[in-house]
């Protein structure tokens, strides 16, 4: 085949274990060639030169035998808001408890920001997510609900230029607006036909909280249901603060994952793997609420196939450090470094309906790729809370 950029001298961990050694398919002395972006070989270093016919004006880049993995997925985040919640936070150090209720607080500052600083701030926050080794990021709106301001949100997310990929989701049932605080269902009738039917393509996924002091699963019922009928990929915000019932409303309607899942039971997960939902979870999130961390053995131990996010959002985890969650998927939710390796790039993927055109480096997947600084991939969940990002690659092209 021909490249025009070829990688050598590397610890290829192609995260596709019919690549190489283990659940992570490790090529130990592995080398990969692209072409227009897009990987068209992946082997043993020694099998390169008969395998791959290098362009005159190829690329070469030499790892240094250090670790290379897929370009990071993370697969959860609410990027696009204006406002600052820190005395929010302290507040919570003083003993106050986190609700829901403090969305507000970001949709009112949200509304009332220009879209050339929303537009700023989200491209600050991209640039933060490549300098650790983030490829392409999820981003939700939910920091408008009204339909002009929804829309808003999608459409700064839809412009925004960077080498990270943004997948939008339409989060219209964030929360209820304090102006429907008294009649929710009417909210949930703007969001089902004033909202969802004129997306058009804004949007890819559409995502609701299903928990107390959000939404119930009926109305979630109701969201999804109208979601499905315009073509968008499903989401739900599930068994945060309370079980809620938005697990098994995430499998009925073959969601394409289910994040946070805190209150998850076994039952839940049962649902979750026959339904072949990824589970989202967000263990930064618990870390800096002081709440009960996800099951995650549990999940795993029924089957479900687990993601790990960043929950990137102002309220309770406002970092765009996706290799800190690989550490905290490892300290606190007890996964292996392969599992929480799995987690933000393969698994990822999945979360995003994307499985094989990213989080993996095989032929045929996108060239977005991380050469991190050191020879061993379990450096991301041990040698934790400091960026290792070397060099980033996407679409064949060195970024960083
Ligand atoms: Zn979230």
């Amino acid at each position: 085949v021909r490249a025009d950029l070829v990688l050598v001298n590397a610890r290829l961990v192609t995260c596709d274990p019919r690549a190489g050694d283990g659940p992570l398919g490790v090529l130990d002395r592995g080398a990969l060639a692209s072409d227009a972006g897009r990987i068209v070989w992946v082997g043993p270093e020694r099998d390169l030169g008969s395998a791959v016919e290098a362009d005159s004006g190829a690329r070469e880049l030499d790892a240094g035998r250090r670790a290379v993995l897929p370009g990071l997925v993370d697969c959860h985040t609410h990027l696009v808001f204006a406002g600052d919640r820190t005395h929010e936070f302290a507040a919570r150090l003083r003993g106050e408890p986190y609700s829901a209720g403090g969305v507000m607080a970001t949709v009112a500052a949200t509304r009332a920001a220009p879209p050339e600083e929303l537009e700023r701030l989200a491209l600050a926050r991209l640039d933060r997510f490549l300098a650790h080794g983030v490829t392409t990021v999820e981003a939700k709106s939910g920091y408008g609900l009204t339909p002009e301001h929804e829309r808003r949100l999608l459409e700064v997310a839809a412009r925004l230029e960077h080498p990270v990929d943004v997948v939008r989701t339409f989060m219209g049932a964030h929360v209820v607006p304090a102006e429907y605080a008294d009649d929710p269902d009417a909210y949930v009738d703007v969001v089902c036909i004033g909202m969802i039917p004129s997306l058009g393509l804004l949007a890819e996924f559409c995502d609701v909280w299903c928990d107390r002091g959000a939404f119930t699963p009926a109305q979630a019922h109701r969201v999804l249901r109208a979601a499905r009928q315009e073509g968008l990929g499903l989401k739900v915000h599930a068994e945060q603060l309370d079980h809620s019932g938005g697990a098994l409303l995430a499998a009925e309607h073959a969601a394409v994952s289910a994040d946070h899942l805190e209150q998850a039971t076994p039952d839940d997960a049962a649902a979750l793997a026959r339904s072949r939902s990824i589970g989202v979870l967000l263990p930064g999130a618990s870390m800096m609420t002081g709440t009960p961390f996800a099951p995650a053995r549990m999940l795993i131990g029924h089957g479900v196939r687990v993601a790990l996010s960043t929950d990137f959002n102002p309220g309770t985890s406002p970092s765009e450090n996706l290799q800190l969650a690989v550490a905290l998927g490892c300290a606190q939710l007890r996964l292996t470094p392969e599992e929480a390796i799995l987690a933000v790039t393969r698994h990822a993927a999945a979360a995003l309906a994307r499985e094989g055109r990213i989080g993996s480096l095989s032929p045929g997947a996108v060239c977005d790729l991380l050469i991190l600084e050191s020879g061993n991939e379990i450096d991301l969940a041990y040698h934790y809370g400091v960026n290792l990002t070397r060099t980033v690659v996407k679409n064949g092209t060195v970024v960083l």
